[in-house]
């Protein structure tokens, strides 16, 4: 599936054809839950604007969390290649969009991945989706970023793993906590990235990532 369509799939606009994804019971359990938080919030309930809203946020949610039900390593697996390549793969600007497991709220952004085979590559459209696996679920950056690290290190054992995640998170900055607009930035790194200095240096100009 392409960023557009998914970025379409978030705003509604494909209508959620995916129907059959949406467990009927969890939209109906979730969606009683969303008119209570309307009446809470001194919503009406019966405006024409709310009518299907419970309804439309109960699947939306079963969307941005449909991550749980997915096993990253196995995206890996799925195409997986014996290959003599041992030069640095890198996979840059995978649009991330997840949810802060403190506030429920989105973080955005894209995350940069790389890693040196060693007999094995996999697909590159993989690395995105296994990002995706993972995004699709309540989370923290770090450990977003870390988990990403460790599926592709112990599925595919290369030389090493490079992760790097810059994203916005609108709890900073819709909640003006922290300055606003300001963009974290995680990594994690193994093997090769962690102990040769010049093979890390390599992948962060290559990135062309502001990080020292
Ligand atoms: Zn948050």
């Amino acid at each position: 599936m392409d960023i557009e369509k998914k970025v379409k799939d978030l705003n509604g606009e494909n209508g959620y054809q995916r129907v059959e994804r949406y467990d009927e019971e969890q939209t109906q359990k979730l969606g009683e839950n969303y008119r209570n938080i309307l009446e809470i919030i001194g919503e009406d309930l019966s405006r024409d604007g709310l009518l299907k809203t419970p309804e439309r946020v109960a699947k939306a949610m079963q969307y941005l969390t449909n991550g749980y039900g997915i096993d990253p390593s196995e995206i890996l697996k799925s195409a997986m290649f014996r290959e003599d390549y041992q030069q640095m793969v890198i996979v840059k600007d995978i649009e991330v969009y997840s949810l802060c497991e403190h506030h429920m709220l989105p973080f955005f952004g894209k995350a940069h991945i790389a890693y040196i085979p060693n007999g094995y590559i996999t697909g590159l459209s993989k690395i995105a989706r296994v990002t995706e696996a993972y995004a699709r679920r309540l989370q923290v950056q770090e450990r977003l970023t870390v988990q990403i690290r460790d599926c592709i290190q112990e599925t595919l054992h290369p030389l090493g793993v490079a992760v790097v995640i810059e994203a916005r998170h609108m709890c900073m900055i819709m909640r003006g906590v922290q300055k606003q607009n300001s963009i974290t930035t995680t990594s994690a790194f193994t093997g090769e990235f962690l102990d040769n200095a010049r093979t890390r240096e390599e992948f962060i100009h290559l990135i062309g990532s502001k990080l020292a």
